[in-house]
């Protein structure tokens, strides 16, 4: 195997004896071998200033549009490279290694946002027109979800609507977080749909502009990520052509489950797999080298050190491999994800295996923590310092813990889905818990049920008065009824 370099010498942290060659095509690898000269080069000095001063990566983002990385997966008919879900893994965490976390993590927002559009371009002039300009203009885009109103429940919009107007989409979007705002040249944004009648199930797609959007990038400062610039945007009653709406009204549901969630899980495991590895990298350089004159060893010749590396070097691996090995899941699944098969709109392959999904970004966030932690203590003092770096893996892995789904938020959704089925995790907030609310309505004396059966009563009636059908669809009121009595 050749060896790794790193401007024209040897890299200095872990060989290609540690990484899993063998799950990349040769033009994958050659373009792996290509894309960590451009990490040396440009992408991290580059983090260094975007780090210290908040700077967004945008020269970093030309520098990969140079090797045609913003179209990775497009199809070579629109002058993409036409990759795979493995080579979209592999690039994303290259970058988070080698070259820059929130260039990585601004990447995987873009590769989204990329899939989002592709899911749905077909019919769409509009799609089509911005997916073939992507690396020529360096036109950067993101995902706009997260609602401030509902914090990590990313997919319950309730701060958004779209109406139709005559001719046109009126669309309305407030978002929490939105990574590259303000910077990015197009959003994919998430509203509930025109016609909106309170199912928060019913979602729809919208593709919006730089000059449509409003954004607040000056309050960005964060730990970590700095040049990631997560911050607010606001769309705010904006007019858009028919065809910006991206897939038909109503199919955000379905593109969350087979693009939205499958790409962010994918490239974010991917990311936070690189900065355990860019941390595994930078220690390895230190504690090579730093001697103890008293004893003549190395810090490297210590066997606490050793089994600090070979512990930290085993979980990622293992990260590594389900990532990989999801990836691989999804080319399989998608003839090596060629976008011709969502001309049949019913067409999701990839949606059946969403709690795995949730599982590698669960696995890659909680190891990147313990690894750059590890590191760090490997390092000593000296790694406590800003200069070595590794400090700046650390505070950028910690966002993977956070960033939604949050690991707490997947957790939940693999043991509850696993203990009671999928149908129990009730994403909207739309089914009745008949066991809590029976236990609760249990610790009522007599006095409190009839006050809470007048209340319920009141309410009906309330409602009755509004709409008939709402009262007699309810399906709070008879088992709450049945239990009062
Ligand atoms: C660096 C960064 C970049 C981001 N980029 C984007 C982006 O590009 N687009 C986008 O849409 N969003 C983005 N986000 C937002 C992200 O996806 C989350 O929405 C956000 O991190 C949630 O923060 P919050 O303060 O609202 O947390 P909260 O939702 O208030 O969570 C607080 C705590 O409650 C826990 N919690 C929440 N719900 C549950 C539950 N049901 N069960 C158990 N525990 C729960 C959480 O895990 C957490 O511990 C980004 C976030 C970060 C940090």
């Amino acid at each position: 195997m050749t060896p790794k370099t790193w401007n024209q010498a040897e890299y200095w942290g872990l060989g290609y004896d540690f990484d899993p060659q063998w799950t990349l095509t040769p033009t994958q690898q050659a373009l792996q071998a290509k894309l960590i000269q451009v990490c040396a080069t440009v992408l991290r000095p580059n983090a260094i200033e975007s780090d210290r001063h908040l700077i967004y990566p945008r020269k970093n983002f030309e520098a990969l549009a140079a090797l045609g990385l913003l179209g990775l997966f497009v199809p070579k008919a629109w002058g993409g490279l036409g990759e795979n879900h493995v080579c979209a893994a592999m690039v994303v965490e290259t970058i988070a290694r080698y070259g820059c976390p929130s260039t990585a993590m601004c990447y995987t927002m873009h590769l989204g946002a990329t899939a989002a559009a592709l899911f749905r371009a077909h019919s769409s002039s509009s799609l089509q027109d911005l997916l073939q300009r992507l690396d020529q203009d360096v036109l950067i885009g993101t995902l706009s979800y997260s609602d401030p109103e509902t914090g990590s429940h990313f997919w319950y919009p309730v701060s958004s609507k779209a109406e139709q107007l005559d001719d046109c989409w009126q669309v309305s979007k407030k978002a929490s977080w939105t990574t590259s705002a303000g910077f990015a040249d197009w959003y994919i944004v998430q509203t509930t749909s025109p016609e909106f009648d309170g199912n928060y199930a019913d979602l729809s797609c919208f593709l919006i502009y730089r000059d449509e959007v409003q954004a607040e990038p000056h309050k960005w400062d964060a730990m970590g990520l700095r040049g990631n610039q997560s911050g607010t945007l606001l769309v705010d009653q904006v007019k858009v052509p028919l065809d910006r709406m991206v897939g038909p009204k109503g199919d955000g549901t379905a593109s969350n489950d087979e693009i939205v969630d499958p790409f962010f899980l994918l490239c974010s495991s991917a990311c936070w797999n690189g900065i355990a590895m860019g941390a595994i990298d930078i220690a390895k350089r230190h504690v090579t080298r730093k001697k103890h004159v008293d004893v003549g060893m190395r810090v490297a010749d210590y066997p606490t050190i050793q089994d600090y590396f070979g512990e930290a070097i085993i979980d990622t691996t293992a990260c590594r491999m389900f990532t990989v090995s999801m990836g691989q899941l999804m080319d399989r699944l998608t003839n090596d994800c060629d976008w011709s098969i969502h001309a049949d709109l019913a067409a999701l392959p990839r949606s059946p295996y969403l709690s795995w999904y949730w599982q590698i970004k669960f696995a890659a966030a909680k190891n990147v923590a313990h690894v750059c932690d590890k590191m760090l203590h490997a390092c000593g003092g000296s790694g406590f310092k800003k200069d070595m770096e590794i400090e700046r893996y650390l505070r950028d892995g910690k966002a993977g813990w956070v960033m939604g789904p949050t690991n707490e938020v997947l957790r939940q959704f693999v043991g509850k889905s696993a203990l009671l089925g999928f149908e129990s995790l009730d994403y909207w907030n739309q089914t009745v818990n008949e066991r809590v609310l029976h236990n609760e309505v249990k610790k009522l004396d007599a006095e409190g049920k009839r006050q809470l059966a007048e209340s319920l009563l009141q309410q009906v009636a309330a409602e009755a008065g509004v709409s008939d059908s709402t009262v007699s669809d309810s399906t709070v009121e008879k088992p709450l009824v049945e239990a009062i009595a």
